[in-house]
């Protein structure tokens, strides 16, 4: 039996871009997604331009391997085609794209990837990563230099390795051909969700609702909530045994899903004020760039960077908390020896007693000490006194303290 099913495809700006540089495409065989960059113009130039190219690739294949071979050929000829367009608009030089794309023939999927979007696979509740990101971090992981959770927070996370541009003539596809059976959900996707929803989050998303097209919402949904820093594109494929997605029409979603528009041919767009007002302290991301190094001496040199510029922030912080604590310790000190200027007069063991410091503690420490006890009894001074003395009298120096010990004597009753 064929296996056909229902399928999804939304996309989203996101709460900090100006433009939606994303592409996606679910049709009746093929879905893609494509994460352009390259500036204003050129990002959703180049995700437009590969996903139309490769919406052209969407019809039934005899075997897997003529597919897969489809979509290899597709990608390269959306390549060739985006360094025409760099050729004849100059202004769009650097632009390009990831493109995450699969094609279904009955039991089997044909996937061809490059970029940091995914394809992961939902199967017998067990959410799976399919596709490997082309990152800069990613080929740190893969040489063993960073952990995978060194990689999620690091300065150079959107560094793409490999993309369709105009950078490379001939840029290196992964493809592969997987099986694919009913109940199996699959979900391509730009780093705008994978890079800010956590891969927890999508399964609870992508295993409890059952509908493509709700599940769909709510992973956006949840990159909004995460303040959607980047633009989001979420295409879900549920595999069943029912045969009646072939009068589906297909959906296009995001740049490619309206007519491409070149800088040059339009006025250029005033500054977005409001936006900036409405959100002062938002900074929108890095944009992805892409780069080839030229040996693996540039990667080290650039890790060896990225240590000095780690060992530079902790040694400011120990240098931060030794400043911090040296003021504390001085006030202490200060402080101390401010209350050691102090003497009062109270009692210990029943006697007349002279305390150098002050009567309040701080916490556990004592701020004060027996400077002098004297044989003056407190039974033996008359009512009023002896409560006096228990209450502690202050005085202002130690001569003042002596002074308040002979008035007490000389009211001691015989
Ligand atoms: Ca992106």
């Amino acid at each position: 039996m064929s296996t056909t099913g229902k399928s999804a495809a939304v996309s989203h700006v996101g709460k900090v871009r100006s433009n939606n540089q994303d592409s996606g495409y679910a049709g009746q065989y093929l879905f893609v997604v494509a994460d352009g960059m390259g500036g204003h113009a050129g990002g959703d130039v180049a995700s437009a331009i590969a996903v139309k190219r490769i919406a052209e690739t969407d019809r039934l294949y005899s075997s897997p391997r003529d597919a897969e071979f489809a979509l290899r050929t597709a990608l390269l000829a959306a390549n060739s085609l985006l360094a025409e367009t760099v050729f004849e608009h100059s202004e769009l030089t650097g632009m390009g794209t990831t493109v995450s794309a699969m094609v279904r023939v009955e039991n089997q999927v044909a996937i061809a990837h490059i970029g940091d979007s995914r394809v992961y696979l939902l199967r017998d509740n067990v959410l799976s990563q399919v596709t490997a990101d082309h990152t800069f971090v990613q080929r740190l992981v893969d040489s063993g230099r960073i952990t995978a959770e060194e990689a999620a927070v690091h300065p150079r996370r959107s560094v793409l390795m490999r993309v369709l541009g105009d950078v490379d003539a001939s840029p290196e596809i992964d493809t592969a051909v997987l099986d694919t059976r009913p109940g199996d959900r699959w979900l391509l996707c730009s780093d705008g969700l994978s890079s800010y929803v956590s891969d927890d989050k999508m399964h609870v998303a992508l295993s409890t609702i059952r509908s493509a097209q709700s599940a769909a919402e709510k992973l956006v949904k949840d990159s909004l909530d995460q303040g959607a820093p980047d633009n989001v594109t979420v295409v879900i494929v549920d595999v069943d045994e029912s045969d009646d997605s072939s009068h589906i029409p297909p959906i296009t979603v995001g740049s490619a899903a309206v007519p491409l528009v070149f800088e040059n041919d339009v006025v250029r767009r005033p500054l977005r004020l409001p936006s900036l007002l409405l959100h002062p302290l938002k900074a929108a991301p890095p944009e992805d760039s892409h780069f080839e190094p030229e040996s693996d001496d540039y990667l080290t040199a650039l890790i060896q960077e990225d240590r000095r510029r780690e060992i530079r922030r902790r040694v400011g912080w120990i240098a931060f908390v030794v400043i911090v604590a040296a003021l504390i310790a001085g006030a202490c000190v200060i402080g101390y020896e401010f209350t050691q200027r102090h003497y009062f007069v109270g009692a210990e063991n029943g006697r007349v007693t002279i305390y150098q410091g002050v009567q309040q503690d701080l916490g556990p420490i004592s701020l004060s000490h027996v400077y002098r006890s004297t044989t003056l009894q407190l039974d033996d001074l008359p009512t009023y006194q002896r409560e006096s003395v228990k209450a502690t009298i202050n005085a202002d120096s130690i001569a003042d303290a002596e002074r308040i010990v002979d008035q007490l004597l000389s009211v001691r009753i015989p």
